[in-house]
């Protein structure tokens, strides 16, 4: 099969097409050609090695995918079938652990990481654990589906699980225009919170308007702590959807009301910040991490997806051998939405 291989960490020019034996499964495995391979901000810190992730090398990429099933075990007794699309689950948790009895799968350390510890989804085959395969509907398009587990599951798991979000609240959503921002600004919006959107640009900003925000802050320009004061009234937001760290992390804490939370689940402006602590208890904020997202949560986004409650959003769709330049667009903040690289069916051997 073809595959973007990763020899060794590095830049754009780490990752290259190269044709690789296919995969073949193991017991209880199934084996699936990928249509369409969302591309997520941990495969670009997984291939320069910053993601404290280490990587068995060569490597194949990619956390995110939906494909159909190529081939079944032969004891297979399950849902699916051949032919069947499905979805790749990102992070398969062990199911027996004491987190995950209690419900916490997606803190799970036994489990199955897709383009982490397993091979990941830059490729024309994978095989995967049958429990790790969603089946889903036919109505939308394998790119759109391949997208919905990091986006609206972690946005599911950040603003509903975690930040427990509720209707009338003043939501601030940080970079909108990424594929995790994008889905917070629908998911907060179905909770029937009202959204301030931040990014950098005003075009990135004009589509988050148009895509249901109340209010935009450009940060490049623009403070996000007058900004939100004047827009609540000097009240400040009851719940901040943070991922950029640095000094948009500062800034968003400061913009939280008192009693007021913030939850967190990425630091690409800057891993460390400094943090006034007694601001912090004086005024009861909270700070809530949060790690992807559940396989229920996942589940659930489907069905909703599915119903046309949420829809992803999808900056642009390229051939698998553009994985380097999908990783440009990333890093260069050029895409609102998700970018996804599309794969051909392998010729059946
Ligand atoms: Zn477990």
């Amino acid at each position: 099969m073809k595959a973007i291989t990763l020899r060794r960490y590095g830049g754009l020019d780490a990752l290259t097409l190269e044709e690789v034996p296919d995969p073949t499964p193991t017991e209880g495995e199934a084996l699936v050609a990928i249509e369409a391979a969302a591309v997520n901000h941990l495969d670009l810190d997984l291939r320069d090695g910053s993601s404290r992730l280490p990587l068995e090398l060569p490597h194949i990429l990619g956390l995110e995918g939906a494909g159909r099933v190529r081939s079944l075990p032969d004891d297979y007794d399950g849902p699916l079938g051949v032919g069947d699309r499905v979805l790749i689950i990102e992070d398969l948790p062990c199911g027996t652990c004491a987190r995950c009895r209690a419900g916490r799968g997606n803190l799970c350390e036994q489990g199955e990481w897709t383009g982490v510890g397993r091979q990941g989804t830059y490729a024309e085959l994978i095989a995967v654990p049958c429990a790790g395969l969603l089946p889903l509907p036919e109505q939308r398009s394998a790119a759109e589906w391949a997208t919905v587990q990091g986006t609206f599951g972690t946005a599911w798991h950040m603003l509903v699980s975690r930040g427990n979000v509720r209707p009338d609240e003043w939501v601030l959503v940080n970079a909108v225009g990424s594929g995790i921002g994008s889905a917070a600004l629908q998911v907060a919006s179905l909770a029937g919170a009202k959204v301030i959107a931040t990014a950098g640009s005003a075009a990135k900003l004009e589509r988050a308007r148009e895509l249901g925000a109340s209010a935009t802050v450009d940060y490049s320009r623009e403070s996000i702590g007058e900004m939100v004061t004047e827009v609540t009234a000097g009240a400040g937001v009851d719940l901040v959807f943070e991922h950029v760290g640095g000094q948009v992390f500062v800034d968003s804490l400061a913009a939280i009301r008192v009693g007021g939370r913030m939850v967190t689940c990425g630091a690409h402006g800057g891993e460390q910040v400094d943090l006034d602590v007694i601001e912090l208890f004086r005024a009861e904020r909270q700070i809530i991490g949060s790690m992807s997202t559940t396989v229920d949560e996942v589940r659930h986004v489907v069905a909703m997806v599915g119903a046309g409650r949420l829809d992803p959003v999808i900056d642009r769709e390229l051939p698998l051998a553009e994985a380097a330049e999908a990783h440009r667009i990333l890093a260069d903040r050029q895409a609102y939405g998700k970018v996804v690289l599309v794969v051909d069916a392998p010729s059946k051997t």
